[in-house]
């Protein structure tokens, strides 16, 4: 007995087993068992949202918008999820979007409607009416079709699907992108805007910022550590293996060499960031320009530094340079005017923390953001990594 058991459960398994084992029939026999669940038995789904696409291309024709097109990819995710509901007229549209952009990143631009009507006509019209199909934001529609008692309904989702954010190709072809936060892992849609010169991105969920942007003389955006290349100060004077001489002997031949750049801010091109050549074959810039070029050499030299963009209690929006050799951190002030035969003073970080308030920081390779929930406060350690995140720069 037992044994005739077994030869017949073999029997049935190799009988399923040759019944899936083609695909066609097996998404047949899928078919059967999602219109059961659905209540949607014999609808030709694909023929369905052709229809749609018609109705809703005429409404966008008329009013001179490109043609929404099918997106199969959001179709079957749509039907995938309809089969989590036994009556699609009360699916939940909030469950459907937290679905749709777990899956699909891009899909910033989304709208979804459940509608019924007793006959498909006017499904289609009431499709073609929705006020949301007329937006230009939307390129493709994904419909689920459904029978629901003695009317008919659907559930139909307009969505835009943006590309992943390239540094490279929204500086050539500019527009829509998402990028995923560092911090918190949603996605969110980016526009790089031209009109500024300094981004600063935030996360609109966390709103903690994760990128900072600045467009350089020829009006392309890099990433704030791409403004360091490495710069050497030239014709720098041998001050010997004391790096604290060093250090003050390239400040001073910054402060020396570069003027400070008054009110060119009233020119887009005032506002562009410089690399440190450009900053010292100008023998000028701003602070951010002159931050740049002194922890550039500073790092050139073998001495870390960073350059800190934030607040200072004189000047408002400001950007600094900050050194550290072994405990010690000081504020490397760019824009002092020195007069002739004098030398800079180094002032403690600890010192300046009544002056200087850092939000951001950055050097050639990373990003720092503040990370002690502080915000316009002085900070006495620059390289703590309790208070500043560190994010890859490149
Ligand atoms: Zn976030």
């Amino acid at each position: 007995m037992i044994r005739f058991t077994a030869i017949a459960v073999f029997g049935i398994l190799v009988i399923l087993g040759y019944w899936f084992s083609d695909s066609a029939r097996a998404r047949n026999v899928a078919g059967i068992f999602d219109e059961l669940v659905n209540g949607s038995p014999g609808i030709d789904q694909d023929a369905f949202e052709a229809r749609a696409l018609a109705a809703v291309n005429e409404t966008r024709g008329e009013r001179g918008l490109p043609h929404l097109k099918a997106d199969t990819q959001i179709h079957d995710a749509v039907a995938r999820y309809g089969t989590t509901h036994s009556r699609l007229s009360e699916l939940s549209l909030e469950g459907l979007f937290g679905r749709l952009q777990n899956e699909f990143p891009g899909a910033q631009f989304l709208s979804a409607t459940v509608l019924l009507d007793p006959r498909d006509e006017g499904l289609h019209q009431s499709l073609a009416d929705w006020k949301d199909v007329a937006d230009p934001q939307y390129d493709t529609l994904s419909t689920l079709a459904f029978r629901d008692g003695l009317r008919k309904g659907c559930v139909a989702v307009l969505a835009r699907r943006l590309p992943p954010f390239d540094l490279e190709t929204a500086n050539r072809d500019g527009g829509r992108f998402f990028q995923r936060c560092p911090h918190c892992q949603k996605a969110h849609a980016v526009l790089l805007d031209r009109q500024s010169q300094t981004l600063i991105l935030n996360c609109p969920d966390c709103r903690q910022p994760y990128d900072v942007l600045a467009a350089d003389t020829e009006g392309k955006f890099r990433r704030a550590p791409d403004f360091f290349e490495g710069f050497h100060i030239p014709d720098q004077p041998k001050t010997g293996d004391d790096p604290e001489a060093t250090l003050v002997e390239i400040w001073s031949a910054v402060l020396r060499h570069c003027e400070y750049e008054y009110d060119r801010t009233s020119t887009r091109k005032g506002e562009a960031w410089k690399l440190p050549s450009q900053t010292w074959n100008d023998a000028a810039g701003d602070c951010e320009d002159t931050a740049i070029l002194l922890a550039d050499a500073l790092n050139a030299a073998g001495i870390e530094a960073r350059v800190a963009i934030g607040w200072n209690i004189h000047i408002g929006q400001h950007a600094w340079c900050v050194a550290r050799i072994d405990n010690r951190q000081w504020v490397l002030e760019s824009t002092l005017q020195l007069k002739d035969g004098e030398t800079p003073e180094l002032r403690t970080v600890v010192n300046a923390a009544g002056e200087y308030q850092p939000e951001q920081l950055f050097d050639r390779e990373r990003l720092y953001f503040r990370h002690d929930g502080k915000e316009r406060a002085g900070c006495d350690n620059y390289w703590s990594e309790a208070k500043w995140k560190p994010l890859p720069g490149r």
